[in-house]
């Protein structure tokens, strides 16, 4: 979990860093932070310091980018920094991920109820 927090200081987003990282058999096998996607602008936010609908989280860059490697997360445990929007629980679930360790709560919890619901594992830690 400390080494996801590292992760996320990697984040060129202003408003908010989140790191991940998906482990399976005690390896780290993919990484990811929130922003934008490959070949885009670095800036997360636009004039109104709001963030870009293009943004990635981080969850989303870790999966997606196990989607191009030889590497799988069938079975795997993905920490994150902070709780999952209900956008990324659902790419955990389809991304056979069986356990998630996250470290910061937040005020909804559709994305942490929808992974309790599919049987994933859900583990509060934190840093
Ligand atoms: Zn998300």
């Amino acid at each position: 979990m400390r080494m996801a927090r590292i992760w996320a200081e990697n984040s060129y987003c202003q408003r908010r860093q989140v790191g991940a990282l998906v482990v399976k058999d005690k390896m780290i096998i993919s990484d990811g932070y929130n922003g934008t996607p490959t070949g885009f602008e670095n800036v997360c936010e636009d004039e109104n310091n709001v963030s870009k609908p293009y943004v990635l989280h981080a969850e989303a860059n870790a999966i997606t980018k196990l989607a191009r490697s030889n590497n799988n997360s069938d079975g795997a445990t993905i920490y994150i920094t902070a709780s999952p929007c209900i956008e990324c629980a659902k790419l955990i679930i389809q991304a056979g991920i069986k356990r998630v360790v996250y470290g910061e709560k937040y005020r909804l919890t559709d994305g942490i109820d929808l992974l309790k619901r599919a049987g994933i594992e859900v583990i509060f830690l934190e840093v």
